[in-house]
């Protein structure tokens, strides 16, 4: 049974604002990260909630090709049992993966057809097929299929996949917790047209796609910006996409609700530690010699640990996943306190100043 959304802005400042989202009996403080990525692969459900985690993401299509398109398969009823995770569970369709996988002839009117990596079986994924799944996993809320195609893609292309995107989503009754997905590339009319689409539809919020991390963040901040000033304010705003640090909170002033984010963990992948927004790299030859803790005063619990720089040089050296997991524990701790002193600072019409003091262009 599908629970109720309740979205309520308490506070803005500037295009950002912070309120309280209620999904059923879950409940979650916006502006709110999505964990996703190797995030929830790195870190235990119990390590995500204790760090302030309020959401992961899952896709779909991933559960649709492992248990072969058949529910029975799945070996679960709902996918928070499965996982022993409380908090939200955001659905993806997963329709950009398939994109990828298909060739040109795949992009169908009725879906997408390519053939799976693992199996080399020829599949076709659907619109139908990515809500039903989403709703048997029991997600808190879904992500509308679209048609995908590159940010830079020919006008045409980018057209086209806004009107067919637009027609699915008019064609099936959407489940009622579904963000419409607004697409078009860095083309204002396209994006224009794929807003009034969604809208028409009356959904209880927009999901921006197809920005993602290969578009510099100065066009990101463009497209953004541009996308926010055409969405009814009561709507949710969704960024399903993974950047820096920086483009995170730069979408959260932006105005975005929701942000996924998996630079916790693939920064500690590279085996750098956030100090605020700065990085410490700690693979750095001179820092094989410092006994000091990873960041002295920090709140995590690697540095409340006691974990020195040198260990975590030497751990990574040797390429221990245990140094992986004690960075991202760090990252992810930083990354949601900044996360959390942003919407302070929504709250108290101060975010300026402190994107300012951040040194973040917004
Ligand atoms: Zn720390």
């Amino acid at each position: 049974m599908e629970s109720k959304l309740k979205f309520n802005i308490q506070a803005e400042s500037g295009n950002a604002r912070t309120g309280h989202l209620q999904l059923g009996s879950r409940t979650a403080t916006t502006p709110m990260l999505v964990q996703t990525g190797m995030v929830p692969a790195i870190l235990t459900s119990g390590e995500l909630t204790a760090l302030g985690t309020q959401a992961i993401k899952q896709s779909a299509l991933e559960y649709w090709l492992r248990a072969q398109g058949q529910p029975e398969q799945l070996g679960f009823a709902d996918i928070h049992e499965h996982l022993r995770w409380p908090g939200i569970v955001v659905g993806a369709s997963g329709a950009d993966q398939a994109y990828r996988w298909a060739k040109p002839r795949g992009r169908k009117k009725t879906g997408v057809s390519f053939h799976e990596p693992a199996t080399g079986q020829q599949k076709m994924y659907t619109p139908q097929l990515a809500q039903q799944w989403q709703r048997l996993l029991g997600c808190d809320l879904l992500v509308g299929f679209a048609r995908w195609e590159d940010y830079y893609a020919p006008v045409d292309d980018l057209q086209a996949a806004a009107q067919q995107t637009a027609e699915w989503l008019g064609m099936d009754k959407q489940s009622l917790n579904t963000l419409a997905p607004v697409v078009g590339g860095g083309l204002k009319r396209v994006r224009q047209a794929s807003v009034a689409a969604a809208q028409a539809t009356h959904p209880c919020g927009y999901a921006l796609l197809g920005i993602d991390g290969a578009v510099k963040l100065a066009e990101q901040r463009r497209v953004i910006g541009e996308i926010v000033a055409m969405l009814p304010t009561e709507g949710l705003r969704y960024l399903p996409a993974c950047g820096a640090l920086e483009q995170v909170l730069m979408a959260i002033a932006q105005g975005m609700d929701i942000v996924d984010s998996d630079c916790a963990a693939t920064t500690a992948l590279h085996g750098t530690a956030y100090l605020g927004t700065k990085r410490l790299h700690l693979t750095q030859e001179h820092l094989a010699g410092d006994s000091r803790i990873l960041v002295p005063g920090c709140q995590c619990p690697t540095c409340q640990a006691g974990y020195s720089r040198a260990y975590l040089h030497q751990l990574l050296q040797e390429q221990s996943p245990v140094g992986v997991r004690l960075l991202t524990v760090h990252n992810l701790f930083v990354l949601n306190q900044l996360v959390d002193r942003l919407r302070q600072a929504i709250a108290a019409g101060r975010l300026a100043e402190l994107m300012a003091d951040l040194a973040i262009d917004y």
